[in-house]
Formats: structure tokens, sequence, C-alpha cells
């Protein structure tokens, strides 16, 4: 009898359940063990809920900046109550049950599809078996189900892919209502007056833009020199510069030891004993792995200092068997990496054909306005001397599109091999950079040269003119080079 080969995942989110479609398309037995639903954070709490928020955060900025820029008049607009110079809010009650309405649903589509594709889908808490590995070589995973009852499944390969949980402080514990984590903001009625967002990362930030944009006033304490402090630092200026032209209190160099709340309002104490109130805290300060209590230690999987586990480019653990994919390992935490992690998983499970995971090819976006987005080598790989490479920074200001459309911040900025000019990296600062940047990304992952993306045809007016003018910009200089 063909023997038929059994994967059990723990953890649907994107690592989890976009291994469970390749698996079973591979031919193999595949149960998903969740416990929160099909989707994970990604699609209940942070990805998709941010960005569905931000959609309407994307209006009102575009609103704002077309009253003053493009002459849009409102007529008989009744004031905002947070801002009575606006005359456009937003109902946040309102956005926010969109907001959970396409979380739940889209949960629901992936449960459909990952069921359709012949995966078991349990509902429970999933954990590797203290009896290691079985005497025919399989493993055991043991799930902790909602009646209390532990259902014991044999697996020829685990996939642990059990994502991350909001770090918090312990002077700073979130209650739900005026200090929040993120994933806590989407149960509020009303927009915060005075919200103060501790953490400059990413997540920080994009909240902290969001709702600035939905009429909050925003402070955001950062610990560091500048926002973003991961990202390119051109474009992190550009959005410091943004957000506090917009009215945004951005306190760099101050750490938050504390938050508490008092009443209706919360106070903030900073390390040098500043204290800052506001009417809401939003705590971004980083993410737990969820891999406490998963057996790893009984099972030998290994885990760095920070609880990570430890993966090598094809998502082995150091257990024969035993495969881990997206946030739980670190790698690189978005939803298209630990997707990529688990498939990759489970086509060396299975035999499949298999390319280990190349992080240089991978295109991620901060979702502010206006977005950065960036793929390949960066500033800091050229500066550190990683990456021989030449740069080109062209600012969006000199774009026609850019001029119609009333955008004056952001930039296209391109690098090249010196010799041969193939394009290693890139970064847009622009509205919708998360789609401009893919032209980049190509030229990247097909090893194409400044003078292939600047002889390529552009639509006139369009931002991503820009591109080919940087490129070309790139190949000039590169030419003048060779013949001085
Ligand atoms: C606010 C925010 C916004 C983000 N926006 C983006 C974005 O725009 N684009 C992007 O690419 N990335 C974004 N990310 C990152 C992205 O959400 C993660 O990279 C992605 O969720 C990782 O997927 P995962 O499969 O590793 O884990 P998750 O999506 O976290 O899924 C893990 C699942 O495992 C379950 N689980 C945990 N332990 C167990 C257990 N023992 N048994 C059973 N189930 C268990 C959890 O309940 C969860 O359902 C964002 C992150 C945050 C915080």
């Amino acid at each position: 009898m063909e023997h038929v080969t059994r994967i059990v995942i723990i953890g649907g989110g994107p690592g989890g359940y976009e291994a469970a479609l390749v698996a079973a398309q591979l031919g193999a037995e595949v149960t998903v063990v969740d416990r929160d639903g099909l989707g994970g954070s990604a699609v209940l709490t942070d990805c998709v809920p941010s960005k569905t928020l931000i959609a309407t955060a994307e209006v009102m900025t575009t609103f704002d900046s077309s009253y003053e820029e493009l002459g849009i008049l409102v007529a008989d607009g009744a004031p905002d109550a947070v801002d009575p110079a606006r005359v456009v809010g937003v109902d946040l009650g309102k956005v926010n049950r969109r907001v959970k309405r396409l979380a739940i649903a889209q949960s629901h589509d992936i449960t459909q599809a990952v069921t359709r594709a012949g995966v078991t889908v349990l509902r429970g808490r999933g954990r590797l078996g203290t009896g290691g590995q079985g005497l025919d070589g399989s493993r055991e995973v043991l799930v902790d189900q909602a009646d209390g009852s532990v259902e014991s499944l044999r697996a020829d390969a685990v996939l642990i892919a059990t994502g991350v949980r909001p770090r918090e402080l312990p002077d700073a514990q979130p209650d739900g209502e005026r200090i929040l984590a993120w994933t806590q903001v989407y149960d509020l009625e009303e927009l915060p007056r005075e919200l103060i967002v501790v953490g400059s990362g990413v997540t920080g930030a994009e909240f902290a833009g969001a709702y600035q944009a939905l009429g909050s006033n925003v402070t955001l304490v950062s610990s560091r020199d500048r926002v973003l402090p991961g990202e390119d630092p051109d474009a992190a200026e550009v959005l410091e510069d943004v957000f506090r032209r917009r009215g945004m209190n951005v306190m760099g160099r101050s750490r938050a030891e504390s938050v508490k709340r008092i009443g209706d309002r919360v106070e903030v104490t900073l390390a040098d004993g500043k204290v800052i109130t506001g009417t809401h805290c939003l705590m971004a300060v980083g993410s737990i792995p969820n891999t406490a209590d998963l057996g790893l230690e009984e099972a030998g999987v290994a885990v760095n200092d920070w609880g990570q586990i430890k993966v090598d480019r094809v998502s082995r653990t150091s257990a024969p068997g035993v495969y881990a994919a997206g946030d739980c390992t670190g790698v690189f935490m978005l939803a298209s990496v630990a997707a990529m992690q688990g498939r990759i998983a489970m086509y060396h499970a299975l035999g499949d054909a298999v390319q280990p995971l190349n992080l240089k090819t991978v295109a991620s976006n901060v979702f502010t306005d206006p977005e950065i987005a960036t793929v390949g080598y960066t500033h800091a790989d050229v500066s550190c001397g990683k990456m021989d490479a030449v740069e080109i920074k062209l600012p969006l200001r000199g774009n026609p599109r850019a001029k119609m459309q009333g955008i004056r911040d952001g930039f296209v900025k391109l690098f090249a091999r010196p010799g041969t000019g193939i394009v290693v990296g890139g970064v847009v600062v622009a509205p919708r950079a998360s789609e401009l940047i893919h032209s980049i990304s190509l030229a990247v992952d097909n090893n194409l040269t400044v003078e292939q993306v600047a002889n390529t045809f552009t639509v006139y007016p369009s931002l991503s003119g820009s591109t080919a003018e940087a490129a070309r910009q790139l190949h000039i200089r590169k030419r003048e080079g060779a013949g001085s």
C-alpha cells in the first residue's frame, strides 16, 4: 500500500495555512491545529485589521490634503468635534465594526479554501507530544481542546507556526480600554482624543499616522533618535518630517518606563522622569514568540535567547522531522515570508524541488502616509560594506504626476552594482509605494540592469516614471564613469 505522509501543522496563520495548502496539493494527509481561527494573527488582529483601519485613514489624509491643495470645497460641513477646523470626521465604532467583519470573513474564506483542499482543521492548543519520536519514526502532537479532552495525532513531519503576541512592559499593563495593545484597538467605539503611542517601529508608526489622520491628537514616544530605526534613514526622515508638519508630537530619545491609568486619563512616565498625559495609550514595544509550553526542549527543538525557534533556509529545526515557519522563528516578521517559509518546509518534507529562502528579494512596506516600500540591499548594507553598490535618490517633487496630484514628499532610491549596473535594491517613499516597488522587485529578482529598467516604457505622467528616471541617471553616471 502506498504510504501517505502525515503532516501536522501547529498554528493556522500564513505560515501554517499556506503550508497546509501546498502539502495537500502534494498528496499529504494534513491536519492544522489552531486555537484562534485560521488566518492567524495576520488576519484576525494584526495585518488585515490594521490595513483596513488605515484604508479609512488614507481617505481622511487625501481629503485633508486635497482641501488645501486641490481646491476641494465642502459646503455646509459640520465641524469635527475633535478638530473644529475639519469638516469631515470618522465614526470609529463603524470603522471598527467593518474591520472586524472583514477579518472574520477572511478567516472564514481561508477555512473554506483549506477544507476544500482536503485539510483537516482542529480547534485547540497544539504541542509536541512528550513521547517524542515514535517507534515508526513518526512524531506525536497533542491537542488540548476546548472541552478539556486531549487528542493525540501521529505525524511524519510537524510544522510549528505559532506566531507572536504583543510584548508587555511590567509597569504598563494593557487594560483594553485606556491602555491598549495593538490587538485591542478595534473594540474602541470612540476616537481617542489624545493618543500616546509608545514605540516608533513599524507598528507604532503605522498606528500613530493612522490615528493622526482619523483626527486624534497623537504623541509618538520613541526611544531612538528617529522614528523607524530599522528603515532607510532618508525615508524615516521624510516620514518624521511629515508627522511633525501634520501636528504630531514626536518625542525622540524618550523611553517610556511606566503607564498608569488615572480615571479617564493615562499617565506615561519617561526614563528621565518626565510625565506625559493623554486619554489613551497604545503600546507598540515589540513582540514575544509563542514558543513556551510547546514541548520544544523535550523534543530537541533549539530556540535562541529570545525564544525564537532556530531554523535553516529550508525551515528545518534542530529536531529531525520538525519544521518551523513565520514570526515564531524571528527570521523576517512578514506574512509573505511566513507563507514562503511554510511552503518551503512542505516542499522539503515531501521531497519536492525546493529553493532555500532568499531574504534579499523580499519586498516590504510601511503603511504610513507616505508609504515606505523597500526591496533588496539597503543603505545600511552599502554603508557597512556588505554590498558594493552605487546609490541614487530622486525626489518625487520633480515628477509631473506628483505635481498634478499635489504630492510633495517622497522619493525613489535605487542601488546598483558599480560595474554591471545590476539593480540590487530600492526604496520608494510615496503614496501607494507598496504598488510602485514591484518594478524594482522584478529588477532585483531577475538581475536586471539600470539600463534595462531605464529603457522600459512607463506611462506618462506616472509616479513610476521616477523609477525609470532614477535608473537612467544611474546608467548615465555608470557610462560617464566608464568613459573617464
Ligand atoms: C499590527 C501589525 C500589522 C502588520 N501588518 C503586516 C502587513 O501589512 N504585511 C505583512 O506582511 N505583515 C504584517 N504584519 C506581520 C504579520 O502579521 C506576521 O508576519 C504574520 O502574522 C506571521 O504569520 P505566522 O503564520 O507566523 O503567525 P500568526 O499570523 O501570528 O498565526 C499564528 C497562529 O497560531 C496560533 N497559535 C499559537 N500558539 C498555538 C498553539 N500552541 N496551538 C495552536 N495554535 C496556536 C495563533 O492563535 C495564531 O492563530 C503585521 C504585524 C502587526 C503586529
